[in-house]
């Protein structure tokens, strides 16, 4: 069976799936060997349920006098003892010779499409309590899922139907083959992380989670956008194939592409990375990028078992930034909120995260925990060639309030005797047509910028990044978002400051000759894209690029622009791997 979504960090994977916090009750088959067995499994699922009361009453006595909430538990606890059920499971393990899991979720299946054809709606209501009893059981009996991830007997392909990171934290390489999620985007935040891991991802399938079984062999081809449910022996074959085919041509690019990023005429062109996790900057480096151009500091949270604190910020910023040496890294402040980390941030009640509770409207708002990163990355940059840089700045006063805050740090430092950098560079992201809007007021206070498009495109079309329903409008291509980045960097020029772009735009192969056409200074991009886009770079003149660039501004629709660059560039890079979207052009 064959899935199409968004195709979101390239490669292809074969293997097993591992369902992540699906709801359906769904749990693989195992078959016992002996009576002596199913009487080991009846106890352990004996077991589960006492553990799950227990867990309930609880709740249930710490809930004191709040009538609602303690009838909903006492209905659970009424259907965990359910004798008629219980009986069901047991002999369903007893006749069937099946693992619990397995016997619970039949079982509960069964009783919960009794309720949905009930007349009485109270009861069709109840289907949800019936499914909450049954992962409160199951959970007990397998682990919690993020154990489970943990203690994977084989590499799987994780399916989920979102993926916030932090549920992917601790994760061992290579114990995950894929991603694949019915939400997000091509430049959602499970994207980002998947193409930062270097794993294969397929994203907004939309309703895939409802038709994998757990252990179902799926291929996932991050390059086109494809999931094969249980694959003939034929598409595998053919698959194997392709994946040889995408490892060696990887590898050669690799291989053959070392030293600087220079366009086809001979001009040397600043070509950085992205990173989220300190241990890419080994690949960095062994690809020769540039620098560091965003490190986007919130996905240290997956690396800090002791929560936050100056200490492992300073030591993670200080070596990635020696590694480095004497190459910048661009240092983002926080970005969480929206689609990432929103634990702990009371932000459950929002109705629109994206235009919520984010980025620096959060360090502002708590100023104490934010001063420990901004003391952290002032400290470390002694040692390096350190740059700050505040995202989603949307506001002068929200900026100037930011340098303040910056300056109470540093004078508190000078006072201490605790050295930094005294010219470390400060920049901000453009991100909302809004700063754009005021960039002319915004960069007298700024030594740099740096265009996010991942946002800019959101905010500009206001399409969310991660919606799978509205992904066809997002585009960052649109003129809106050419026009921008255009105005961006006349206005940046102008006034002599420096202008890169860190969205997976810059990563974009069909994107980078319009990008180098509009006189950015530097991209940056996920480290496994520094290959490709530096054989792009090299297949472009800065001329034809300029030309372009113009021409792009008075072109209706995203899809010509790309089918402008792609006529350009099919004749000299025909191995170039394109998208979906970009096949829809050949
Ligand atoms: C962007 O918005 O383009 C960007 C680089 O930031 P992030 O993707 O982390 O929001
Ligand atoms: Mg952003």
């Amino acid at each position: 069976m064959l899935f199409k979504g968004i195709p979101a960090s390239h490669g292809i994977a074969i293997g097993p799936a591992f369902l992540l916090k699906v709801e359906e009750l769904r749990h693989a088959r195992r078959t016992l060997d002996s009576d002596h067995e199913a009487e080991l499994e009846v106890l352990r699922f004996q077991k589960a349920i006492s553990d799950v009361r227990h867990d309930l009453e609880n709740i249930a006595d710490s809930m004191g006098n709040v009538v609602e909430g303690r009838q909903i538990l006492e209905f659970l606890l009424l259907l965990l003892q359910d004798p008629t059920i219980n009986k069901e499971v047991e002999s369903r393990i007893r006749c069937g010779l099946v693992n619990a899991e397995y016997a619970v979720s039949t079982a509960l299946r069964g009783v919960m499409d009794k309720f949905e054809v009930m007349a009485d709606p109270y009861i069709r209501e109840r289907v949800a309590d019936v499914r909450d009893v049954g992962r409160r059981v199951i959970e007990k009996l397998i682990g919690t899922e993020k154990e489970a991830l943990k203690n994977l007997d084989q590499p799987a392909v994780l399916v989920a139907k979102d993926l916030d990171p932090s549920e992917t934290a601790g994760l061992k390489p290579g114990q995950v083959l894929a991603f694949v999620t019915d939400m997000g985007g091509r430049t959602s935040h499970t994207t980002i992380l998947a193409r930062s891991l270097g794993i294969p991802a397929v994203v907004g399938l939309q309703k895939i989670t409802a038709e994998i079984n757990p252990r179902d062999i799926l291929i996932v081809d991050g390059i086109h956008g494809h999931v094969i449910v249980n694959p003939t022996k034929k598409e595998l074959k053919y698959y194997r194939n392709v994946r040889n085919r995408f490892f060696e041509a990887e590898d050669l690019i690799q291989r053959n592409n070392p030293g600087p990023a220079v366009t086809e005429d001979g001009v040397e062109f600043e070509l950085a990375a992205n990173i989220e996790l300190p241990h890419e900057v080994e690949l960095v480096n062994k690809l020769e990028a540039d620098g560091i151009g965003l490190f986007r500091t919130e996905f240290l949270r997956l690396v800090q078992e002791k929560g936050e604190n100056e200490k492992d910020h300073y030591e993670i910023y200080n070596k990635v930034a020696v590694q480095m040496l004497p190459k910048p890294v661009i240092i983002r402040t926080y970005d969480m909120g929206g689609d990432k980390f929103r634990t702990g941030l009371d932000t459950d009640d929002e109705a629109n995260p994206f235009l919520g509770y984010r980025a620096v409207r959060i360090g502002l708002d708590r100023p104490e925990e934010f001063s420990i990163q901004l003391r952290a990355i002032l400290r470390a940059s002694v040692h390096g060639n350190i740059k700050l840089m505040f995202p989603m700045v949307t506001h002068i006063e929200q900026l100037r309030r930011l340098l303040d805050l910056l300056d109470l740090v540093k004078n508190d430092l000078r006072s201490r005797g605790v050295p930094f950098n005294e010219e470390m560079q400060v920049g901000i992201m453009v991100e909302t047509p809004a700063t754009v809007i005021v960039l002319d007021l915004i960069l007298p206070y700024v030594d740099f910028v740096s265009i996010g498009t991942n946002d800019l495109t959101q905010y500009t079309l206001a399409v969310d990044r991660g919606n799978p329903k509205v992904a066809d409008l997002y585009d960052s291509f649109h003129p809106a978002v050419l026009r921008q980045i255009d105005t961006i960097v006349k206005l940046c020029h102008s006034r002599d400051k420096w202008v890169g772009i860190c969205g997976s735009m810059a990563g974009d192969p069909l994107a980078v000759p319009l990008l180098i056409g509009f006189g950015v200074n530097e991209l940056s991009v996920a480290p496994t894209l520094i290959p490709d886009v530096k054989k792009m770079i090299g297949v472009v003149t800065t001329t034809a690029a300029r030309e372009m660039a113009v021409k792009s501004l008075s072109i209706e629709t995203g899809l010509r622009v790309r089918a402008l660059v792609h006529s350009y560039v099919v004749g000299k890079y025909p191995e170039i791997l394109l998208d979906e979207n970009d096949w829809r052009l050949t």
